[in-house]
């Protein structure tokens, strides 16, 4: 176990995580901890780690030295494996460095199709998502997610963000991400499960 700080500063700016991992530890500790967001005048980090864990500790590595806060930073993806666990950590830039959600869902499919990649079982994917909170005096808690499930031959539903609309979880009713309620896919997506791991490592 690790102690639980007064003050965590987020690295992330999506608002989305922010919203989820507030209010997350405020289910688990209260008041107890204090969540900073992050300074505009940090610079962002580049993401040019091999993997979930290097790329989460370099986000939160960075946020720590500018503040001088334990600093909590995520990193998460999607893993195909029908493409060798592409996309992975180049997730959010599959199609390009400015590629929207569209242009990556669209490739995506499209590489799906191209390895003939049109039963289920071939389509098989996950998400995983990892956590790294860092602490000033260079101690890091690191905590994992993921979820299996499979990639659906179109769009699916308008909520959530990235490959949501295409994400079919092995757990639920056979719909996808986008067509869960936001606290429905938390309970039982990767950085929902990755957070309840973070959670249990903390002591308050
Ligand atoms: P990052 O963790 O902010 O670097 O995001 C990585 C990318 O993975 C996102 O831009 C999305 O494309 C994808 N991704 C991560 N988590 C999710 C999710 O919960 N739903 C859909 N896409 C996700």
């Amino acid at each position: 176990m690790a102690p639980l700080p007064d003050r965590i500063v987020l690295a992330s700016a999506n608002p989305k995580k922010v919203a989820e991992i507030r209010d997350l530890l405020a289910a688990a500790f209260g008041d107890a901890v204090e969540l900073v967001p992050r300074p505009d005048d940090v610079p962002e980090v580049v993401e040019d780690a091999p993997d979930f864990v290097g790329n989460a500790r370099l986000k939160a590595v960075a946020l720590c030295e500018a503040t001088g806060l334990a600093a909590l930073a995520d990193d998460s993806g999607l893993e195909v494996d029908a493409l060798g666990g592409e996309p992975g950590v180049r997730s959010a830039r599959y199609a390009g460095d400015d590629a929207t959600d569209l242009d990556n869902v669209d490739l995506l499919l499209n590489e799906l199709l191209r390895q003939g990649a049109v039963d289920r079982d071939d389509r098989t994917a996950r998400f995983r998502c990892v956590l790294v909170l860092r602490y000033p005096d260079g101690r890091e808690v690191v905590a994992k997610g993921h979820v299996e499930g499979w990639i659906t031959g179109a769009r699916h539903g308008s909520n959530g963000f990235g490959y949501d609309p295409v994400f079919q979880p092995v757990e639920g009713t056979g719909t996808t991400f986008a067509q869960m309620s936001p606290e429905k896919k938390h309970a039982i997506s990767h950085r929902g499960r990755a957070l309840a791991t973070l959670v249990a490592k903390l002591r308050p």
